[in-house]
């Protein structure tokens, strides 16, 4: 029988109202005990790293996932992690990163309605994660949440209520469970990974904090660069469509152009992505982006999402600040991170 690690860290699925509003009470045993269908799937153990909302969970946490992972790595054949969906996207993308080339399947899922509600997603989602993480066609990180399945790099928390949070963005989804049955999207379409790929596990180390996002707004002033540059070295930008920086203020002291250049040639980092939810971007299209299309220290995000762009920034700047090593290692895909190369 096969020998699951369940890696319960809290969230909804484990909140209860006491009063002060719903937090995480429930501990990973209770959660199993109330799902009794999964008696029998296989062996669980269980591991308690944290009990919080996932709203409080930072990259310090991230790694104490990963370490839970790793210790039970050789005895257990899956890896299923209990998390808040708020930041369940996040957690996901920064465990692609962190643990890459994972032979045995490692599942995050959570759920919109507590295990204790009368209409609770979590049963069938709990259910249908270690369905998953025992199937011989499952590896790498991903997320099993609504009958779906999402390669951890690509998921989003799309609704705040509905049962079908998460979506897919950019990249269709590695297959979908219908009550216990896997349907994968086909093989050989690269959608799915090969379960007879051979790639020894590689454990990562500590990601770099100093990453933030930043939506342009219209109106915003180039000056906020200074501002962030007090606590960050990385800017993940979130542009206007297929890449559109304001020109205004074009004056040399406080234009975006400078503003950004600088960041960059001060050997910090920075991120063009989009804030469309979907397709990705093309930054050299309209002459709004081009400079910065052409400038070769800026890192293009091409069509990945911005949670797994948080996550691996924090994660190659953790292994390097040379920028040529940043650059390989930012483009080279990880768990079909990007499609573009
Ligand atoms: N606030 C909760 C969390 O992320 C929401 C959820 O789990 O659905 O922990």
């Amino acid at each position: 029988m096969k020998k699951i690690l369940l890696i319960a860290t809290g969230g909804t699925i484990a909140s209860r109202e006491d009063g002060h509003g719903l937090s995480p009470t429930a501990t990973g045993e209770e959660l199993t005990e109330s799902v009794p269908e999964i008696a029998g799937l296989c062996e669980l153990d269980i591991v308690q790293p944290m009990n919080i909302d996932s709203t409080n969970m930072r990259p310090a946490d991230w790694l104490r996932i990963r370490d839970a992972i790793a210790e039970g790595y050789d005895s257990h054949d899956g890896f299923v992690i209990l998390h808040g969906t708020d930041t369940m996207a996040y957690t996901a993308a920064a465990l692609s990163y962190l643990i890459q080339g994972s032979a045995k399947p490692i599942v995050l899922t959570g759920s919109q309605q507590p295990m204790g509600a009368p209409f609770t997603d979590a049963k069938l989602n709990l259910y249908q994660s270690l369905l998953y993480a025992l199937d011989d066609a499952s590896r790498d990180v991903s997320i099993v949440f609504g009958g779906m399945v999402i390669a951890g790099t690509r998921a989003r928390k799309q609704r705040t209520m509905s049962y079908n949070a998460f979506k897919s963005i950019n990249f269709p989804p590695l297959a979908l469970i219908r009550t216990d049955k896997i349907v994968r999207a086909t093989l050989g379409g690269g959608a799915v990974p090969d379960p007879v790929r051979q790639e020894p596990i590689r454990f990562h180390d500590a990601p770099d904090e100093r990453v933030c996002v930043l939506k342009l707004t219209p109106g915003l002033t180039p000056a906020v660069f200074n501002l962030l540059a007090c606590d960050y070295d990385g800017v993940i930008l979130e542009t206007f469509g297929v890449g559109g920086i304001p020109a205004y203020g074009t004056d040399e002291g406080d234009s975006f152009q400078r503003a950004i250049f600088d960041w960059v040639d001060s050997g910090r980092t920075v991120v063009m992505t989009t804030q469309v939810p979907e397709e990705g971007m093309d930054l050299g299209l309209y002459e709004v982006g081009r400079a910065y299309a052409e400038h070769p220290g800026i890192l293009k995000g091409g069509d990945m999402t911005t949670e797994a762009l948080v996550a691996k920034t924090m994660w190659v700047l953790g292994q390097t600040r040379d920028p040529e090593r940043v650059r390989e290692l930012f483009y080279t895909p990880v768990n079909f991170d990007r499609t573009d190369g």
